[in-house]
């Protein structure tokens, strides 16, 4: 944050040493509002506009966000606070900026992250929708069996009705197209356009994931630990689908600890290298455990224990891992609930499981992520 102070009439502005910084310009030099002016973006040059005005009409009070860019088109967003001065005869602005870049951008990346994991969850209800896609497809194809037997009949009469035989043909046609339509629509559905596989930092993804899931881990009373080692690998991956994952094991053993009142609902979510140039993350719950002789049960599709389970989230994120040259697994442990971890090749490492485009040779070469 920088302080400022403005005389309007005579243009005078004065910068803490903070604003020099935040501005990147060489402290101690002359400020003027043409100067502050090359660094608002065309698209905020109007705000800038604003505020001179309702500055030089002496308003008490003014609050602006806008952006300034750099040279080589850094953004950074600022917060402008100004405040007139009521103790001096010319106009005179106190003032405030704070830098909000940072939480702009978290908060931007909180918003991608979610609309790419409503994706997730529609594909996560795929079970509830099995139903009545059944349905849907069901109607066209009874459809298209009575008009062919119609057909059929019509042309074995004597003499055979051509018209009619003709018109149910058309209809099979008409019904055959649309169980068709259905299908396409719901393959363009669930299937996300760009599968990116790019080199992901499993630690931040895994924050993410913890930033949505915070609301839901609260109102269940679940204590959570995280464990995030420095300086993991990247892996090669798609982060969403890899957040897809984190994100079921999460919800998982947060269930698993709906009933438990007896001690606290710890979580923990903990990443470190898995050996052999993996990287392994492990999320650890005190709830009701697994029940079955073999862990391995749980990962059947339609395997489920919940009234409300569809059973096919651990199945679906093991195929997940499994694309990604690596493994999933639960285990017990002493003591109360479960713990499921899964493993997979730090970028470093070749991958068999994710082919070679030319989104992960330039992101590779580029070391974007
Ligand atoms: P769903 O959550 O819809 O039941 P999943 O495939 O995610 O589907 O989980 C399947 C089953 O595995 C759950 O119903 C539950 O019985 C068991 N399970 C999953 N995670 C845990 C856990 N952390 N603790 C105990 N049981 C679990």
């Amino acid at each position: 944050m920088g302080n400022f102070s403005w005389r309007v009439a005579s243009g005078e502005i004065i910068w803490s040493e903070q604003l020099y910084r935040i501005f990147e310009f060489e402290p101690g030099t002359a400020v003027t509002l043409d100067r502050i002016a090359i660094r608002v973006p065309p698209e905020d040059v109007p705000m800038m506009v604003d505020m001179v005005g309702r500055a030089q009409r002496g308003e008490t009070d003014f609050e602006y966000q806008h952006r300034i860019m750099f040279a080589d088109g850094r953004i950074k967003h600022l917060h402008l606070i100004a405040h007139r001065a009521t103790d001096r005869d010319e106009v005179e602005y106190i003032g405030a900026v704070l830098d909000i870049t940072q939480r702009r951008v978290s908060e931007e990346t909180l918003e991608r992250v979610r609309s790419e994991l409503a994706q997730v969850t529609r594909i996560m209800s795929l079970g509830a929708l099995t139903a009545s896609i059944a349905h849907e497809v069901n109607q066209p194809l009874s459809g298209i069996v009575t008009n062919a037997g119609t057909c059929l009949r019509m042309l074995s009469a004597d003499p055979p009705n051509i018209e009619i035989a003709k018109e149910t043909a058309r209809r099979t046609i008409r019904d055959g197209n649309r169980a068709a339509d259905i299908i396409a629509q719901l393959r363009a559905l669930f299937s996300r356009k760009t599968v990116r596989y790019q080199p992901v930092d499993l630690n931040e993804a895994a924050r993410e994931v913890l930033a949505l899931v915070a609301g839901d881990l609260q109102r269940n009373h679940v204590v959570l630990h995280a464990e995030f080692v420095d300086r993991l690998p990247l892996v090669g991956g798609d982060r969403i689908q890899l957040q897809q994952v984190i994100m079921n094991l999460l919800r998982n053993a947060s269930d698993a600890m709906r009933d438990v009142d007896d001690r606290p609902r710890q979580l923990s979510i903990k990443t470190e290298p898995g050996g052999d140039d993996h990287v392994k993350l492990t999320v650890r719950d005190v709830g009701v455990g697994l029940g079955t002789e073999d862990p391995d049960t749980v990962f059947q599709a339609f395997y489920t224990t919940k009234s409300d389970g569809m059973g096919i989230g651990l199945s679906v994120s093991r195929s997940i891992i499994e694309s990604h040259g690596g493994r999933l697994w639960a285990e017990g442990h002493d003591g109360p609930g479960a713990s499921f971890s899964f493993t997979i090749p730090s970028s470093a490492k070749s991958n068999p499981g994710i082919p070679d485009t030319d989104a992960t040779r330039a992101s590779a070469t580029t070391g974007s992520s």
